[in-house]
């Protein structure tokens, strides 16, 4: 670092001047008023070297001495230099720090935007002052106010960075007026269920004419994942962020936690906009989170409501709240729905049938497995088996995946239906295979749920070596959804380990989704299932002929094979044919079918 003071003085040019004539001088005595000159100069310097010297000491004293922490950093904004009110506030010890990037103290609950704001406002105006959380050693995060001032040199080139920071969490504390202990949810700081019946209340009593109350309830999809994957306090920190995404995107609502991942919306209005309030919530919601340098999308579902057309009492809003939420969450990931008087009833329902369900896997003789078989379209030859459940219910008879699948994963039944179907076909493909050793494949249906949270790699393997079945007699569809879903991590690696272990993976309802075509090309596949959404049109729907020739070529580059779908007519089969499709699965060739028909239809499949 340069001394503060100036090397310009005239005294010192001077004595270097005369240092510089001092031996080519002639005479003796313009020699000694050189060197005289020459030590005038040197005192100088000795004597502004000291002061300056003094100076920085009292500096540092006075920065020791500070309550306030101080904190320098370089150009690449490595912290240089801090001062003891730095560790007393943050627990670090200077040469701890000295070197790392200030974001040791990072508490992680400012996202992205929040620095990038930062960074700009230091970039353009040298300065910035707010409020920021920061995490102390011990990892308790604390409120301090923060201001940072960028210092330039002469070329207005940043060279340092002086942070000076207040502890204000005692401040807070003491701001946050008794009242309130109790009222607030310790996490995001918002008010809490209590206080969000509270202010409901008064709101409903304070209407006036021609004002309502729009009012939100808000759950992220899927969030015990989120949380088993960041961990808890990864979890947390994310809630706290949305709820400060929340409440700064939902401008004049008072934004409320209810507790876990359900976040509540309050807006007396005098516009009959509720559908779109609530679009526009969904869009700014949907923005991705930023999180240990990865992007995390969330999913979420909105049950909502308006006062006083669907209740003026805040009991039984909460109430119809939660069974428009519930009714959302039914539908599957991202919906929204309004609260309707008829979701009342269909919650009762909903639950019972959930129990019902429960009961089945425990007794095991109301679910069935049927197999719909694949054949090859140049000979309809057999070529594999897809197996499908089905729930023959002791009152309501035959109930449809499509209606108690989403059920079983919204109430974490998936894992056992899941679990149960594996074993099941697994035993099935046994029992053929001792009878027939040119069997075809079972393919079986995988839901999400069972790669985040299940373990079914593991399942799968146990039921295998426990039947005695090799890997390849076992395909698994998994649904483009399934692929692209972020919750289960990297899908590539498992996609690879299990094709390595022999099984064979399908695309299912390829089409539906929006998987790329560069995204695919990575994924290690061996077959697309074109969605029957796409063969109903079929020969005569041009749209939908584009579409099923588009992913017949692009398969045959990626040299994958592909079957179609819902196949009902003999129309749409000659039309796949002369389009090159090798594959198909539909009512024109068979309906899915019990183990026993097969083995009717096939007898080889029955007898030895
Ligand atoms: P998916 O995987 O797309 O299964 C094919 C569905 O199309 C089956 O309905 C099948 O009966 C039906 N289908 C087959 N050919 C035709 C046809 O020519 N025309 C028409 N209109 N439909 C046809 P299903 O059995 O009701 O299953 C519906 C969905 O339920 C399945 O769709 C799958 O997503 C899910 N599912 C079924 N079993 C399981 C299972 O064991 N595990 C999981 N996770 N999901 C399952
Ligand atoms: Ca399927
Ligand atoms: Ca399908």
């Amino acid at each position: 670092m340069w001394p503060s003071f100036s090397l310009k003085h005239p005294v010192v040019w001077l004595g270097i001047v005369a240092l510089g004539m001092l031996p080519l001088l002639p005479l003796m005595s313009l020699r000694l008023i050189a060197l005289a000159v020459v030590i005038l100069a040197l005192l100088y310097v000795t004597r502004q070297m000291r002061q300056e010297h003094c100076r920085r000491q009292l500096i540092e004293k006075a920065l020791e001495l500070s309550e306030d922490g101080v904190m320098i950093c370089d150009a690449a904004n490595r912290i240089i230099s801090v001062n003891a009110a730095f560790t007393h506030i943050t627990g670090f010890q200077r040469q701890e720090v000295i070197g790392l990037d200030p974001s040791v103290l990072s508490s992680g609950r400012h996202d992205k935007t929040f620095f990038e704001r930062y960074w700009h406002a230091l970039d353009t105006t040298g300065r910035w002052e707010g409020e920021i959380w920061n995490k102390r050693k011990r990892g308790e995060q604390y409120p301090e106010w923060l201001r940072v001032q960028a210092c330039s040199n002469r070329h207005g080139r940043t060279e340092n960075y002086i942070a000076l920071f207040t502890d204000i969490s005692k401040h807070k504390a003491r701001e946050q007026d008794l009242e309130r202990v109790g009222f607030e949810d310790p996490l995001t700081g918002l008010p809490n269920r209590r206080r969000l019946h509270d202010i409901l209340t008064s709101r409903l009593q304070h209407l006036r004419a021609g004002e309502g109350l729009d009012l939100a309830l808000i759950d992220i999809d899927g969030f015990k994942s989120v949380n088993d994957g960041l961990g808890v306090e990864g979890g947390d920190r994310l809630l706290a962020r949305f709820g400060q995404r929340l409440s700064t995107v939902a401008a004049q609502a008072t934004v409320g936690r209810l507790g876990g991942d359900e976040f509540m919306l309050i807006r007396t209005t005098t516009f009959d906009d509720h559908e779109k309030w609530i679009a526009g919530l969904r869009e700014h919601l949907s923005e991705p989170f930023e999180y240990n340098d990865r992007s995390l999308r969330l999913g979420f579902s909105i049950g909502s409501c308006r006062a006083p057309e669907d209740g003026s009492d805040s009991g039984l809003l909460f109430q119809r709240l939660e069974s428009a939420l519930y009714s959302a969450k039914h539908h599957g990931r991202s919906h929204d729905q309004r609260f309707q008087p008829s979701l009342e009833i269909k919650g009762d329902r909903q639950l019972t049938l959930v129990n019902d369900l429960r009961r089945a896997l425990i007794q095991g003789n109301q679910l069935e497995l049927h197999y719909q078989t694949q054949h090859r379209l140049s000979d309809d030859s057999l070529v594999g088996m897809e197996a499908l459940l089905r729930w023959r219910h002791p009152e309501h008879g035959m109930i449809s995946p499509v209606d108690f699948i989403p059920l079983a994963e919204r109430h974490g039944l998936m894992n056992a239906v899941g679990s149960w179907v594996i074993e099941q076909a697994v035993a099935q493909q046994a029992k053929w295979l001792t009878r027939n050793d040119t069997c075809v494949p079972i393919w079986i249906n995988i839901s999400v749920l069972q790669l985040i949270q299940g373990d079914l790699e593991s399942r799968i393997a146990a039921s295998l070596a426990q039947h005695g079945v090799p890997a390849r007699l076992i395909g698994l569809e998994l649904t483009e959804s399934v692929l692209l879903d972020e919750r289960a991590g990297d899908i590539s690696p498992r996609l690879n380990a299990l094709r390595d272990s022999g099984h064979l993976i399908a695309v299912d309802d390829f089409g539906t989704g929006y998987s790329s075509l560069a995204y695919l090309k990575h994924l290690p596949v061996d077959k697309l299932k074109l969605d029957r959404m796409f063969i109903r049109g079929l020969p005569e729907d041009s749209g939908d002929a584009a579409i099923v020739k588009a992913v017949l070529s692009m398969a045959r580059g990626l040299k994958l094979e592909v079957i179609a779908e819902g196949v009902e007519t003999v129309a749409q089969r000659d039309h796949l044919t002369a389009d090159g499709c090798q594959l198909c699965q539909g009512f024109l060739l068979s309906r899915p079918e019990s183990a026993s028909g097969i083995e009717t239809r096939y007898p080889s499949h029955h007898d030895p």
